[in-house]
């Protein structure tokens, strides 16, 4: 077992809603968890992990936290005991991976999200909307996040074109 509590739990109110009935909460792991980074990254949900700080955010059951070496920030919850019942889920998935992490493959790639106007410049930019979104600008912050295909525009589906080439160089 390499995590055995927490402390400092605590709870706030995000910025993005303040005065709303969600919360944010917080609490200081007993010891460092950095090793198992690159596990989570292989095997979490959304997975995005960074260098500058050193964290990691991913999705667990529905709740979308960041987990730093000794800390971890979570969100949203209705109460009190919503956010303690998930630190508790958090450390036995942390330590269930622990556990097992010999038998997976770490991923040390780190998460880097290619500009979205990087992006556009390369896109027809007619707006057309066959590709689904309003805007080629909206298709772009979609490609940046890896939530939609560049073949879903028909001019980039097209191997003939220059700019498909580069695209493909810029997600990769
Ligand atoms: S299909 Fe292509 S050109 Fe048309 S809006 Fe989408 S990205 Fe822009």
């Amino acid at each position: 077992m390499l995590i055995k509590g927490y402390s400092d739990f605590s709870l706030d109110t995000p910025g993005c809603a303040p005065g709303a009935p969600v919360f944010r909460a917080h609490c200081k792991l007993d010891t460092d968890v950095t090793e198992l980074f690159p596990y989570i990254n292989a095997v979490a949900l959304d997975a995005e992990y960074y260098d500058k700080p050193h964290y990691i955010q991913f999705t667990l059951d529905g709740v979308r936290c960041a987990l730093y070496p000794d800390h971890v920030a979570a969100r949203m919850f209705d109460n009190r005991e919503q956010a303690l019942k998930f630190f508790g889920q958090l450390i036995d998935f942390l330590n269930d991976l622990y556990s097992k992490k010999d038998s997976i493959v770490p991923n040390h790639k780190k998460y880097r999200p290619v500009p979205v106007l990087t992006i556009f410049k390369l896109l027809p930019q007619t707006n057309c909307r066959e590709c689904g979104f309003s805007t080629c600008m909206a298709f772009a912050a979609s490609l940046s996040k890896g939530e939609t295909a560049l073949n879903q525009c028909p001019e980039l589906d097209n191997p003939a074109n220059q700019n498909v080439v580069k695209l493909q160089s810029v997600l990769s």
